[in-house]
């Protein structure tokens, strides 16, 4: 049977449905969001996070 491994968006609550089709949206049994598919291997590239150069000049007095 078709099941997938759906993991939910909004509290990543993981579960499996019976998807008859491939573009049919599946919504959370626990909160009702949205969901998306679990794909094997899924290999991410990772996330970068961006810093931001804390700098600035003091009070100088003048
Ligand atoms: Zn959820």
């Amino acid at each position: 049977m078709p099941i997938f491994d759906f993991v939910c968006s909004e509290c990543d609550k993981e579960f499996e449905d019976l998807v008859l089709r491939p573009d049919e949206e599946v919504k959370c049994p626990t909160c009702g969001g949205r969901t998306r598919k679990r794909m094997s291997a899924f290999a991410a590239p990772g996330s970068g996070g961006h810093t931001a150069p804390a700098g600035g000049c003091g009070p100088g007095g003048g």
